[in-house]
């Protein structure tokens, strides 16, 4: 009978975030050992449920170690970090012999004295299986992959879309290019190219929509087993940020490493258009004051987006919109437990005067002293991720106020707002809201697409024009041309 050995362990890393990535942040997100999650796999486990269905499925024998993932912030705590790789080294030893690892893992992860977390720990389980026994990590595409990374897997398969609605399908992807590498069937090799490029690419609309069905599209033929885009997570400073083209074959490396040449140029080509058009808050604020359409206008405010380390309680946009007297509109989820217990305290329907948002630093703005009344309350929720109501997350206790007709949703977990639960579960119905504004940056697209009239992409006050220009990805960066404004608020 065969073993797979399998582990989680992930988070995505904000370096310029003063929030620290410790113990606390792992049990609140997703921290499990040996499948204690039972029977409802919490989201960030659905691929080790899914790699032991799939090994069941297989007579084979799954030994599951560490589940640890937290919700993006700063630096993970150095203990916390090697606490969790010794102790998913100290199961595989344990295990030995195993005929597979697998590994689901964000990519992004940044611990004190290790710019390149999930490297080191991909190292570590090299030297423990040794050369022959195959390594498979399914990674999520706003990886920093490394020649650390690419160095010790077999092979690596990267979520193909943004929003990730793809986790389950990579999981198999993955864990099947393994399972045909410990039967003999394929010798997986990897081809890989640096686009050196920064950005963030939707893959919800042209021309990233094209260049990721061209990637399906090349699998499973010519000896093509997977063909992932790496997109990077551009709020690290670490040497191995950026975008990058991953390219697994059967046996033949030199034809891995043309095709992701290849793909790698195209996409360092689309640069400029695949690029998200953000709008300034006072173009959203003139939109808002003109919709009357029966569908919400959706407003993404990707500056304050929990998912990619930001605090989740900044101020701007709901003081704009206070500011401009928007009396329809829904605003969540700020993460202020402060907010949270005084409106469990007063009860639904109280009116009370309230300090909300702006706790963590400058990058959260003021906070807002508010005359509010509560008009929801839930204990302990969770939420789905795009309505699929297979994945859930917990996000706390959560809290609904109404200020002059704008619903303000507060919790005590801080949490991307990625579906209309985030909402739904303290009672605020956003589509039949005017304007509605998401704390998230592209994972609300999924959910919220079919309910808009319109989205518009919110950056700040001050969008300065960047250009350069390069046509080969090896001249060097002249500086980063696509990102969120979270670096410009911390000096401004
Ligand atoms: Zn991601």
């Amino acid at each position: 009978m065969k073993t797979i050995f399998t582990a989680t362990l992930g988070t995505e890393t904000n370096t310029f975030s003063s929030l620290p990535t410790g113990l606390q942040l792992f049990k609140e997100t997703c921290l499990f050992r040996r499948g204690s999650y039972g029977d409802k796999a919490p989201m960030f486990a659905q691929p080790l449920e899914i790699w032991r269905r799939m090994a069941d499925a297989r007579g084979w024998r799954t030994v599951e170690s560490l589940c640890a993932f937290a919700m993006p912030a700063g630096k993970t705590v150095r203990k916390v970090y090697e606490g969790f790789r010794d102790e998913i080294i100290a199961d595989l030893t344990a295990a030995l012999p195993v005929d597979a690892v697998l590994l689901s893992l964000h990519g992004a992860m940044v611990a004190e004295g290790y710019d390149d977390a999930e490297g080191d720990l991909l190292a570590h389980v090299r030297r423990v299986v040794g050369p022959a026994v195959p390594i498979g990590a399914e990674l999520d595409l706003h990886a920093n992959v490394s020649r650390q990374k690419l160095e010790n897997v077999t092979a690596m398969v990267l979520f193909k879309e943004y929003p990730h609605i793809d986790v389950p399908e990579r999981a198999e992807e993955v864990f099947t290019l393994i399972a045909d590498a410990v039967e003999g069937r394929t010798k997986p090799v990897i081809g890989w190219f640096d686009c050196r490029t920064i950005g963030v690419f939707h893959t919800t609309r042209q021309p990233m929509r094209g260049l990721v069905d061209k990637c399906a599209a090349l699998e499973g033929r010519d000896g093509i087993l997977s063909v992932s885009i790496v997109h990077g997570f551009p709020w690290a400073d670490v040497a191995d940020l950026g975008s990058k083209i991953v390219v697994v074959a059967d046996g033949d490396k030199a034809r891995a490493e043309r095709l992701a040449r290849d793909l790698g140029m195209e996409f360092f080509r689309l640069r400029h258009e695949t690029q998200p058009r953000y709008s300034t808050l006072e173009q959203a604020m003139a939109r808002a004051a003109t919709h009357n359409q029966p569908r919400p206008l959706i407003l993404a405010d990707v500056s304050d987006n929990a998912g990619g380390g930001a605090a989740s309680d900044s101020t701007f946009i709901l003081q704009a919109m206070l500011e401009q007297g928007i009396t329809d509109g829904a605003i969540g989820m700020f993460w202020d437990p402060m907010a949270v217990r005084i409106a469990f305290e007063a009860g639904e329907g109280a009116a009370l005067d309230i300090r909300l948002g702006g706790k963590l630093g400058p990058t959260s703005g003021p906070p807002l002293d508010l005359r509010a009344t509560v008009i929801g309350l839930a204990r302990d929720a969770t939420v789905s991720f795009g309505g699929r109501d297979k994945s859930y997350a917990p996000v706390g206790d959560m809290a609904a106020f109404e200020v002059n007709g704008i619903a303000i949703v507060c919790n005590t977990l801080r949490s991307q707002c990625k579906s209309l639960d985030c909402f739904a579960n303290v009672g605020v119905d956003v589509t039949k809201r005017k304007v509605v504004v998401v704390k998230s940056m592209q994972h609300f697209h999924a959910a919220y697409a079919p309910v808009a009239s319109e989205i518009m992409y919110v950056a700040d006050r001050h969008r300065e024009k960047r250009s350069e220009k390069r046509s080969n990805p090896a001249a060097p960066m002249v500086g980063c041309f696509a990102f969120g404004s979270q670096r410009r608020r911390r000096v401004r």
